[in-house]
């Protein structure tokens, strides 16, 4: 089997390591005989996801973000239409931001995105307090554990599915409880890291939800030896939870 990656703007929008996402899913596919072949998207560059296995975008400054707005913009109908026909998808943080309707940025300006999720993000302003810190989110998955850095707040639009519930941290806003967002097999999250090399249940969802819709329901993915996975996912989650118990 081949597992075929895009992955949007990886030399843009790579905040904190995102592109580590990448890397997880080729070492965990390859680890199991999977050829894994990642496409960089860049400006310009011909692109179709339905040509592909699995989308990812990462996180990326409001200036980064404003750079890949048109571009991305143009992609949009394409990318909600693949989303809707279960391509799965991961978009971090800023890329999360863009796949909402709009990103309103830390000066006022309205960076337009390509609504895959039903939510909008808004910076309170360059002297509001960012969402940094350590996060354990509770999410279908089972717990995932990331950092977040991020000034915008998101508000998902009644009805839209959030990834999962803080347990430690911030989230989309600091207020709902909520973290991230879920369309179909599509992810948007605030959790970096990189998140998916310390989460080895959700990058093996993710694979499997890929393989799954090109070569059938029929495909399974053996175990593997997840130990540094694992205690990489255990220093994080005890860092978020020490974050939490501290007095504010
Ligand atoms: N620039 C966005 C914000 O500050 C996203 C940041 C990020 O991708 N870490 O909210």
């Amino acid at each position: 089997m081949e597992l075929r990656v895009a992955h949007l703007y990886p030399g843009v929008m790579n905040l904190y390591g995102d592109r580590g996402n990448a890397l997880a899913l080729r070492t965990r596919a390859e680890r199991r005989g999977i050829a894994c072949t990642i496409i960089p998207v860049n400006i310009g560059d011909p692109f179709d996801p339905g040509a592909v296995d699995l989308l990812l975008i990462g996180g990326g400054q409001d200036r980064e973000q404003r750079r890949i707005a048109p571009d991305l913009l143009q992609r949009g109908p394409a990318i909600r239409e693949a989303v809707d026909a279960g391509l799965p998808a991961l978009a971090v943080c800023g890329g999360y931001q863009l796949f909402g309707h709009r990103y309103i940025d830390h000066d006022g300006s309205i960076i337009p995105g390509i609504g895959v999720f039903d939510l909008e993000t808004r910076h309170p302003g360059p002297i509001a307090d960012r969402c940094i810190g350590d996060v354990v989110v509770e999410t279908p998955f089972g717990e995932v554990v990331g950092f977040e850095n991020h000034g915008g707040r998101t508000y998902l639009a009644p009805g839209q599915e959030p990834f999962g519930a803080v347990v430690a941290g911030f989230g989309n806003n600091a207020a709902d409880r909520t973290e991230g967002a879920r369309r179909g097999n599509a992810i948007g999250t605030y959790l970096h890291g990189s998140l998916l090399p310390k989460n080895p249940a959700l990058a093996d969802a993710l694979i499997l939800a890929a393989l799954r819709r090109r070569y059938g329901d029929r495909v399974t993915l053996p175990p593997l030896d997840d130990v540094a996975a694992l205690r990489a996912h255990e220093a994080a989650r005890a860092a978020a939870l020490r974050r939490a118990r501290r007095p504010a």
